[in-house]
């Protein structure tokens, strides 16, 4: 079985969902087909939903209506016969009467917030199901929310989401199967979501969930780029990655996969291909490589991290005073990214701000607390990076004008992360760029 995941782009336009049906039926191998929503369509539920949370009725069910518009054409287009774009035409009328129900909630909460998302998905995997019938190409649609599932801490239930799955597999004939990326069901039964960007993850789980021989991301750029393509020109393709350096690119910003969508693979030792549907012919990149060349191989940049540093002069020759600040953090259920310490104090950096205000009223316990927010991690990826000599003189050779708030070494063979003020991360991830390739 071959994981084929198609985002939002590769989905974008009736003539995309063409070519995707072509690229998928191009050969006979058993697939499972994990599709994103029409690019857009997140982007607009989520400001919908916000809308509806902060009682904008009126001007929500404007958005709702022209969304509808846009899928009205869409159907007509990517229907051929009159009966293919009849019946797309009922399953758009279908779901936005559903939405039209949710949206009507008078003490619309988060959880029909959740609900109201899946929309995307729902819509775009039902749309293309049907089209594959209409050209006479059998398919199952599986319902991501009957195996997709999540526990009380928000963590994939990989082995029960593989069992639930290949009941369903084993109950068709068939040998394509699509489902819907990003969506899932929480330990309430209720419908809840992988986060934003989340169909990579529910790839690389399907995949690491049935044993998959291949898990392939199909997006709009041909493969892991070695810095961000969005801010720095002349990058290109990275041909091969560890996991562990995939993982570490993924999680510290490189927006072309889920932070977490390496997890799984790595895990279960399910390789995944970075391909694109713009440039099929393209090579990409491979992850799951266990021979990699020493070096550094690729940059990318986290942003929204917030430095905390924790001055105490009891911190002198104490032991303890690391466990005790470390506690606040695990109590807030807050992950730490980057640690830095010194004989007297300590810096660590978060992203998630949601208890900000709590964790600092318990630190000042400790001592004199200093909050610095828009900060980002450049992280410099690669393997074997901090054995090589003269690494950080080329890194720091590369951003002489850049302030660098902290630095992490020697943590792994494989990540030298430098917490930079969000202002300088484009003139920094430039000059390492010209710096180090
Ligand atoms: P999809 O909708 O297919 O999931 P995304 O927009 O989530 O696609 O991810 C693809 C985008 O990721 C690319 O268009 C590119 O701009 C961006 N990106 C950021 N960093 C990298 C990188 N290091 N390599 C490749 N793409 C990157
Ligand atoms: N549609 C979801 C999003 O836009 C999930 C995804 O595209 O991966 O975040
Ligand atoms: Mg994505």
């Amino acid at each position: 079985m071959i994981i084929f995941k198609f985002g939002g782009t590769s989905v974008g336009t009736p003539e995309r969902m063409h070519k995707v049906a072509k690229l998928i039926t191009r050969d006979n191998t058993e697939k499972i087909v994990v599709l994103s929503a029409v690019s857009g369509t997140t982007n607009t539920l989520v400001e919908i939903g916000e809308l509806l949370l902060s009682r904008k009725q009126h001007i929500a069910q404007k958005l709702v209506d022209e969304l509808k518009e846009k899928y009205r054409a869409f159907v007509n287009e990517l229907y051929v016969t009159l009966e293919g774009k009849e019946s797309g035409g009922k399953i758009i009328n279908d779901f936005f009467t559903q939405i039209g129900t949710l949206t009507a909630i008078p003490d619309f909460n988060e959880g029909n917030n959740k609900t109201l998302l899946s929309y995307g998905e729902l819509i775009s995997t039902h749309l293309f199901h049907h089209y594959l019938l209409e050209t006479a190409i059998e398919n199952t649609l599986l319902p991501a929310l009957d195996f997709m599932s999540i526990d009380e801490d928000g963590e994939p239930e990989v082995e029960k989401i593989g069992e639930k799955l290949s009941g369903l597999i084993k109950q068709s004939e068939n040998t394509l199967f699509i489902t819907q990326g990003f969506i899932c069901k929480n330990p309430e039964g209720k419908t809840d979501n992988l986060k934003r960007g989340g169909s990579d993850y529910t790839a690389s789980l399907i995949g690491a969930a049935i044993r998959a021989e291949e898990v392939q991301i199909w997006t709009d750029i041909d493969g892991m780029h070695n810095n961000d393509p969005r801010i720095v020109d002349n990058t290109s393709t990275v041909s091969e990655l560890t996991f562990d350096e995939a993982a570490e690119l993924a999680y510290f910003g490189a927006k072309i996969l889920h932070p977490s969508s390496i997890v799984p693979a790595q895990k279960y030792s399910t390789r995944v291909r970075l391909k694109s549907t713009i440039d099929e012919q393209a090579p990409g990149t491979l992850i799951g490589v266990t021979d990699a060349a020493v070096g550094i191989r690729a940059i990318a940049a986290k942003d929204g991290i917030t430095a905390i540093k924790v001055k105490s002069t009891r911190m002198l020759l104490a032991y303890g005073f690391l466990r005790k600040i470390f506690e606040v953090f695990e109590k807030y259920k807050t992950p730490i990214d980057m640690v830095t310490t010194s004989e007297v104090a300590v810096s660590l950096t978060i992203d998630d701000e949601l208890h900000l205000n709590e964790i600092i009223e318990e630190l000042k316990t400790f001592g004199m607390v200093e909050v610095d927010q828009n900060q980002s991690i450049i992280c410099i990826v690669g393997n074997m990076i901090s054995e090589k000599k003269g690494v950080l003189k080329k890194i720091f050779d590369a951003i002489p004008q850049v302030p660098i708030r902290m630095v992490s070494y020697g943590g792994s063979r494989n990540n030298i992360s430098l917490l930079v003020d969000t202002n300088y991360k484009k003139e920094a991830l430039i000059g390492l760029n010209q710096g180090i390739f």
